[in-house]
């Protein structure tokens, strides 16, 4: 991922996506314009963008801190220009569990929100006008934007932010708290279900309420919320469906593997005969690398067809075991970019997993939810 770490905290890495300044940039430009001195207001946007994006930090550590506490790894938390985003490696089991995780992260927000604006009326004697000047300024363009309005405006903001990721709709933290609601009186698949529904439901009111009071931001957010709510779909019906799947009962054992020594010329013949388009690279039963489709045709293109498979396979590899369940290798996979993985038992190879073998695994238990799983 193109992201820069920052820091770590309690073994999670937090990076910042290479994009994120651009948030900077568009601070420093909305923050000024309108002020009469436009550097001052463009420090202003800058100061407290950065601020903000502390409590967004916090946000997500929250949302982190109790997966991990439910035995669900996190892998990294990135700042991206239009928020934080805690990337897990699976979502806690029970409901329950997924609740206190999605409600952590808006409780902590509130929380900060509240503090702040506490702290707002314990330093300023004056608060009540520096509060009604933060307003003025900010919401109508009236009066310049002082430094003293810094902490009502991170108070303000972070509590926007607990009530808009309250929406119950994904992907934001309401539509997770919705579906967990839900899966307490009815199955999980099905809560999914109804909280997309909802999702997209309320995407397209507040697209029509954008679309009418001529907002772009309304438009945009409608966007993210439709699709989100489309991918939690997708990703929940995959994830149902290879529940409890293992490696073992998808893979294919029929696969012709290629001797590091061969040259790219036979796999192309191997390809074009219909055997498969990527290929394990074996010494024996030792499995030493892959020759993907895109590695034979850089490898074709740069050494020519005589070239030996080893010069042009890779190395470095990903691979499953015949136990690992089939749900967390499938997201591997997609997460990778790749169309198939070798399988393996110690060192030696056992056979490909691939899309297709996915595909069709999720195909017939779309149909026959039991068939695989009676073998187990
Ligand atoms: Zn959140």
């Amino acid at each position: 991922m193109n992201s820069i770490k920052l820091l770590t905290v309690r073994g999670i890495p937090i990076r910042m996506h290479i994009t994120f300044p651009l948030i900077l940039i568009l601070a420093a430009f909305l923050f000024g314009s309108g002020q009469s001195s436009w550097l001052r207001g463009a420090a202003f946007g800058v100061v407290v963008t950065l601020l903000l994006f502390v409590g967004v930090v916090l946000h997500e550590l929250a949302h982190s801190l109790v997966a991990i506490a439910f035995g669900a790894p996190v892998k990294q938390i990135v700042l991206l220009p239009l928020g934080g985003v805690s990337q897990m490696e699976k979502v806690p089991e029970r409901p329950y569990q997924e609740l206190l995780m999605a409600v952590a992260g808006p409780v902590t927000s509130g929380l900060i929100g509240i503090g702040l604006a506490a702290v707002t009326i314990l330093v300023f004697r004056n608060w009540f006008d520096v509060w009604a000047g933060f307003f003025r300024s900010f919401f109508l363009q009236l009066g310049d934007l002082k430094w003293s309005y810094v902490l009502p405006y991170l108070a303000f903001v972070n509590l926007f932010l607990a009530g808009f990721n309250m929406i119950p709709a994904f992907p934001m933290d309401g539509g997770r708290v919705l579906r967990a609601l839900l899966a307490t009186v009815m199955p999980y698949g099905r809560a999914t279900r109804i909280s997309v529904i909802i999702g997209q439901g309320l995407a397209w009111l507040i697209g029509l309420f954008g679309l009418i009071g001529g907002g772009v931001m309304a438009v945009l957010v409608a966007i993210f919320v439709y699709v989100g709510a489309a991918q939690e779909g997708r990703l929940t019906q995959v994830k149902m469906a290879l529940a409890g799947l293992r490696v073992r009962q998808a893979f294919s054992r029929g696969v012709r593997a290629l001797d590091p020594e061969a040259s790219l010329g036979q796999a192309v013949d191997m390809t074009l005969e219909g055997f498969q388009s990527d290929f394990p690279v074996c010494e024996g039963e030792r499995l030493v690398g892959m020759l993907t489709r895109t590695d034979v045709l850089v490898g074709l293109k740069e050494k020519g067809p005589q070239a030996p498979v080893r010069e042009a396979m890779r190395k470095e590899l990903v691979v499953a075991q015949p136990d690992d369940d089939l749900f967390e290798i499938q997201q591997r996979m997609a997460e990778a970019k790749l169309d198939a993985i070798p399988v393996v038992e110690g060192e030696s190879f056992l056979g490909l997993l691939t899309r297709q073998d996915l595909e069709e695994v999720y195909r017939v238990v779309s149909v026959q939810p039991g068939l695989l799983r009676e073998e187990v």
